[in-house]
């Protein structure tokens, strides 16, 4: 998948790197969140987990996006490698429609704080049953507050290895690692 040619830091435009895709999309997969089903990507960037959703079978697929340069680059590797992504240029905040899987790796807050924020409440409003993605692990208790105020229950909490190459002005060493989550948070089951 493509790398954001000119990453902008305001909207912390990070792509997911492909090992890391390769375990959220396991995850999901194993759980049998993607063959057959409907998914959501939230902030879809060059389209990395749409794409892998479309090719481990997913039923329906939509990317939503705000920059529409980072969408035509997801078209066109969706187009490459045979996916059918429906992808949307806008905010998350105002997307409405709902799937039974949500997949993100949101802005984690970094360069402007709470920007993950929206995200979340999207996530919680779109998700029919569960909800796969990437924080920083300073957003544990926001994300583990959010899910019990809304009655959802957290499958997993695993901390991943996330290779990091320069990417932003601000960044000094060619290359680095960060620990980051990768939560799995679903919809209680009735009583
Ligand atoms: N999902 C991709 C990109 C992650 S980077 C991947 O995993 O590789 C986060 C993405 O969210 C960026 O592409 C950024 O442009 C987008 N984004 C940031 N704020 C947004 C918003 N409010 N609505 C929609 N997209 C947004």
């Amino acid at each position: 998948m493509p790398e954001f040619p000119s990453a902008r830091a305001d909207t912390e435009q990070v792509r997911t790197p492909p090992e890391r895709a390769c375990d959220l999309l396991d995850s999901a997969s194993l759980r049998s969140d993607l063959h057959g089903r409907s998914v959501v990507d939230l902030g879809s960037g060059t389209g990395v987990l749409a794409i892998g959703a479309a090719l481990y079978g997913a039923d329906r697929v939509r990317g939503v996006e705000s920059d529409p340069a980072a969408v035509e680059l997801a078209r066109s590797a969706a187009d490459r490698l045979g996916a059918t992504v429906e992808w949307i240029v806008g905010d998350v905040s105002t997307f409405r429609e709902r799937a039974h899987t949500v997949v993100m790796n949101p802005p984690f807050g970094a360069q402007r704080r709470h920007a993950d924020r929206p995200f979340w409440e999207a996530a919680f409003t779109a998700a029919r049953k569960r909800i796969y993605a990437f924080a920083s692990p300073d957003s544990r208790t926001f994300i583990a507050a959010q899910a019990v105020e809304r009655d959802w229950h957290i499958d997993e909490t695993r901390s991943v290895v996330w290779p990091f190459p320069r990417t932003f002005p601000h960044h000094r060493k060619p290359r680095t690692e960060l620990a980051v989550d990768l939560w799995v948070l679903s919809v209680s089951d009735p009583p």
